[in-house]
């Protein structure tokens, strides 16, 4: 019998995904500079746009996906679905309409599926970057997406 979960682990040094819509991106900048030691002793990538502005205004390296609206959103929701990428701090616009809304639910989607820390505001930003869990391993379990493919197969065999 195959079991419902498997046990993931989110090591010590994360990888996190560093993303702000247009409105928010002066607030990223800003909370990135503030928690600067903290954030050095992971790596960091984010999409295009918000990548090149945190790496050229704080100086931490930071791996830069394809702009939000051209398909970097599902790059990262890729890479999390890899277990590449296991910590996103996403500042999202509430105020504001964007081209791209159906790449941010599915990577909000995506990201509750594998059951990713995500912060989409400073305060929970806060609140996680604190958190003793930054400083070490973290067992999580997640679907088995082995025993969901072999019961869809063979409800669909029959
Ligand atoms: P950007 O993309 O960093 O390239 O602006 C972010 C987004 O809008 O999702």
């Amino acid at each position: 019998m195959m079991e419902d979960f498997v046990t993931f682990t989110i090591p010590k040094q994360k990888t996190i995904a560093l993303i702000a819509h247009d409105g928010k991106k002066q607030e990223l900048i800003d909370w990135c500079a503030e928690n600067q030691e903290i954030l050095r002793n992971h790596f960091l990538c984010g999409t295009g746009t918000t990548a090149r502005l945190v790496a050229e205004r704080t100086g931490l390296p930071v791996k830069a996906y394809n702009s939000g609206p051209l398909g970097g959103d599902q790059q990262i929701g890729a890479k999390i679905v890899e277990g590449k990428i296991n910590f996103i701090i996403f500042f999202s616009d509430p105020l504001e309409a964007q081209p791209h809304d159906p790449d941010v639910k599915a990577l909000l989607r995506i990201a509750q599926v594998y059951d990713i820390p995500m912060a989409n505001n400073k305060a929970t930003a806060d609140f996680l970057i604190r958190s003793s869990l930054m400083n070490q391993e973290y067992d999580h379990k997640v679907i088995n997406f082995n025993k969901k493919i072999s019961e869809r197969v063979s409800r669909i065999n029959g």
